[in-house]
């Protein structure tokens, strides 16, 4: 295999904490170096050798000769009215793709993409309108983590008082693309945001959504990584659901629920269930008690999402009355059902508003703002 990129130097990056000892191997170093460059650039942030003090000079000059540490590269960072960030990523062939931070408090969180566009074209998703580019690897999904967290670190925001001296705390896998399309990537992926000496982030603090895809589920669930699931039901039956996302034509609900039900839960954890509001499609009291029939005995949470409407959407959002009723219709059958407003809709951060805009020609019109 050829490890090194166009300059012809070693992207550390590619690496996971067990390989990046072969290659410091390979460049005729100590291979403990491997967890003192590891420590570096996942807990310091480090993004050249010359900040690595405990290095040698010799090694760390033969790092520079041989070796980088190039993330995707930030080509743009919005902030919302509600601090919530948009972040545009270029990869390194051109394709872009979107991260989105949402402080809150005692929280930030990052909601990460999967892949370059999406190939299940849900109806109601900007990210599916623009279809699929490709699989993002390991450390294109990682490095989205690794860049956002230097700006939070370093305070370098435009605003900046903003996260000053804050790290990344939950991740979620809610950005562009389907992450169960591209499981072996995304489970690589992470392993290196849990690896206590990478990311070291709980992976009870990650959460991956998919969209139904069920095979995936199983293999996330054999993965044994225990992370949370959350799951873009939508719809509380078929005839609705194939008519939103197509993906329910190849993996129905009945089997999807008998998926969730299958994937092990660490204790007292639920999985997500999320349910974009359609106004007039799926947002009457009866699609609430058909949903909360459909998600009996499965152990979850509801999200409730009013669509975020977006140019060109045939979808409305709905009446704020019906999504309240929807709300007291699933408590009244004794599920916990949160309405959720989506943050940075100012700036096309929000859910399923992603489409990593500069990407593609078609699309070139931005909203002021962007
Ligand atoms: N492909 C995965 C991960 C992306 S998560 C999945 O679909 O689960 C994106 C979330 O945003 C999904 O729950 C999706 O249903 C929701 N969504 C997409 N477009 C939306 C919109 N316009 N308004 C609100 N939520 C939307
Ligand atoms: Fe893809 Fe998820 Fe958007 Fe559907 S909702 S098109 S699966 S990103």
């Amino acid at each position: 295999m050829d490890i090194k990129g166009k300059n012809n130097k070693i992207n550390l990056l590619e690496f996971g904490a067990e390989d990046l000892g072969a290659v410091v191997g390979g460049l005729g170093m100590k291979p403990y170096r491997a967890a003192q460059i590891c420590r570096w650039i996942y807990s310091s942030g480090a993004d050249s050798f010359s900040a690595m003090t405990d290095i040698s000079k010799t090694d760390r000059e033969k790092l520079s000769e041989t070796a980088e540490i190039r993330p995707p590269e930030l080509s743009k960072r919005i902030v919302s009215h509600d601090r919530t960030e948009k972040y545009l990523f270029s990869l390194q062939d051109g394709e872009k793709v979107e991260s989105v931070l949402i402080p809150d408090e005692g929280r930030l969180t990052l909601c990460i993409s999967s892949q370059a566009g999406c190939a299940l074209g849900c109806r109601f998703c900007l990210t599916g309108a623009g279809g699929m580019r490709r699989n993002l690897l390991p450390h294109e999904i990682t490095g989205q983590a690794l860049v956002a967290e230097r700006l939070a670190v370093s305070g370098a925001a435009p605003d900046r008082q903003a996260h000053e001296g804050r790290r990344i705390t939950n991740i979620v896998l809610m950005g562009m693309g389907e992450p169960l399309l591209n499981t072996e990537n995304v489970v690589e992926a992470l392993r290196r945001l849990i690896s206590p000496r990478m990311f070291n982030i709980s992976p009870r603090r990650i959460t991956l959504s998919t969209a139904g895809v069920v095979p995936g589920i199983k293999a996330l669930g054999d993965s044994g990584l225990g992370v949370n699931l959350a799951v873009s039901v939508n719809a509380p039956n078929d005839e609705i659901r194939d008519s939103i996302m197509p993906v329910n034509r190849k993996y129905p609900l009945k089997a999807l629920v008998k998926a969730l039900k299958d994937y092990p839960l660490a204790p007292r954890r639920r999985i997500t269930v999320e349910y974009v509001m359609l106004g007039g499609i799926n947002d009457r009291p009866e699609h609430a008690a058909e949903l909360g029939r459909l998600l009996r005995g499965l152990k979850c949470k509801i999200n409730l999402i009013p669509f975020n409407e977006h140019a060109g959407s045939i979808f409305k959002r709905p009446e704020a009355a019906s999504v309240l009723t929807f709300q007291e219709r699933l408590h009244s059958m004794n599920y916990t059902a949160f309405i959720r407003e989506s943050r940075g809709a100012d700036i096309l951060a929000a859910c399923g508003q992603l489409r990593g805009l500069s990407a593609r020609k078609t699309l070139t019109e931005e909203k002021p703002g962007v």
